[in-house]
């Protein structure tokens, strides 16, 4: 393991077009509970309830749970986020590909954020499309709605709900590209986010999680490890 975190940051190093791809478990040194550790949201809500049909078929409901379970308003960056700005500022890293909604890799200075299941603070009038910040849910007592009487929905993509066809795109180009592909806290379970890994055909894929994924054969270095004390010891 100490040999391969050695490797790992020869890596980065000598690497000049890096792309990190990562999930919840970039978050959770944060605060924010990921989906399916033992002490995740799954743990405590059952997974349909972020589907499109149980928005529809129960929106009051969808909104309280919404709120109370993934917004996190007082929660910042941590070695993780900060590391991966460092790198994109020093020009190795060109894009984070996140399957999270929590702003948070923008909040620490990541600029180019691809962000392929949107964001808690995008929010959208379904009948007129104007546009509301994280305010206009959390301040919302029941169902958020838009002066024009629609609903305020937020920017986030819920199961049965397709990606945005362009971010995915460009995200695959950004894999098929870099020299270096970074994947970490991600249990790589939700399609098709996961299956990016497959779009990388070089030789330096590092995965960084603490338990196991499906793509573990096709890491060259798997780190068992918390992903910011990973991260946070790169020296730029
Ligand atoms: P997931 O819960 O399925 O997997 C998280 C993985 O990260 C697990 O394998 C876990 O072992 C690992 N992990 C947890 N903490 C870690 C750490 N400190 N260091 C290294 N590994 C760690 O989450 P996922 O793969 O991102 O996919 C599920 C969905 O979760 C995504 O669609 C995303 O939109 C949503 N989500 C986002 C947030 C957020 O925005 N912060 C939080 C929860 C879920």
């Amino acid at each position: 393991m100490a040999e391969d975190i050695k490797t790992f940051y020869k890596w980065i190093k000598d690497s000049k077009n890096i792309v990190f791809f990562g999930g919840a478990g970039v978050s959770t040194e944060s605060g924010i509970p990921d989906f399916r550790s033992d002490t995740g949201l799954y743990a405590q809500i059952p997974e349909v309830m972020l589907s499109h049909s149980f928005y529809e078929s129960s929106t009051a409901e969808f909104y309280r749970f919404y709120k109370d379970k993934m917004i996190f308003t007082d929660v910042k960056p941590n070695k993780a986020h900060y590391k991966l700005a460092e790198l994109e500022k020093s020009g190795k890293l060109k894009a984070v590909i996140t399957q999270n909604i929590d702003g948070l890799h923008q909040a620490a200075g990541s600029v180019n954020v691809l962000e392929l299941h949107g964001s808690v603070h995008r929010n959208y009038c379904r009948k007129c499309k104007k546009s509301y910040g994280l305010d206009s849910i959390i301040n919302a007592s029941s169902v958020p709605l838009c002066e024009c009487g629609g609903i305020i929905k937020p920017d986030v993509v819920l199961y049965e709900e397709p990606l945005d066809l362009a971010v995915y795109d460009k995200a695959v180009r950004y894999i098929a590209d870099c020299d270096l592909l970074i994947v970490g806290g991600t249990s790589l379970a939700v399609q098709p986010a996961a299956s990016l890994v497959m779009a990388y055909t070089g030789s330096r894929l590092v995965l960084i999680n603490i338990s196991p994924t499906p793509y573990d054969d096709y890491a060259y270095i798997i780190i068992k490890g918390k992903i910011g004390e990973v991260l946070g010891g790169i020296s730029c």
